[in-house]
């Protein structure tokens, strides 16, 4: 007779009846300002910001600004990181 194992895989997959659950969490952030501030004279430079700074609230036409180089936030690198959040709450056994 044969035996089996049965392997047991801890993931983030978990379903609604599991004690996993799982969330994601994405975080985009505008980091380096390409913005080529010397296109004019055929060189290349950038005004070196190294990260984007909304200059005004979201909704009004600063959110896409920069505070720090006043570009539009389209220059700035984008990163986007993507978190999983696992929760895992192990079952209690009463002996
Ligand atoms: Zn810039």
């Amino acid at each position: 007779m044969k035996k089996r194992q049965v392997v047991m895989k801890k993931d983030c997959t978990g379903g609604k009846n599991s004690t996993t659950s799982s969330s994601m969490v994405r975080t985009v952030r505008y980091v380096e300002c390409q913005k080529n501030h010397a296109a004019n004279i055929g060189s290349y430079a950038v005004d070196g910001c190294r990260e984007f700074m909304a200059s005004g609230d979201e909704g009004t036409n600063g959110a896409l600004l920069c505070a720090a180089c006043g570009c539009h936030r389209n220059f700035h690198r984008r990163e986007v990181e993507t978190e999983v959040v696992c929760e895992y709450s192990p079952p209690t056994f009463n002996d």
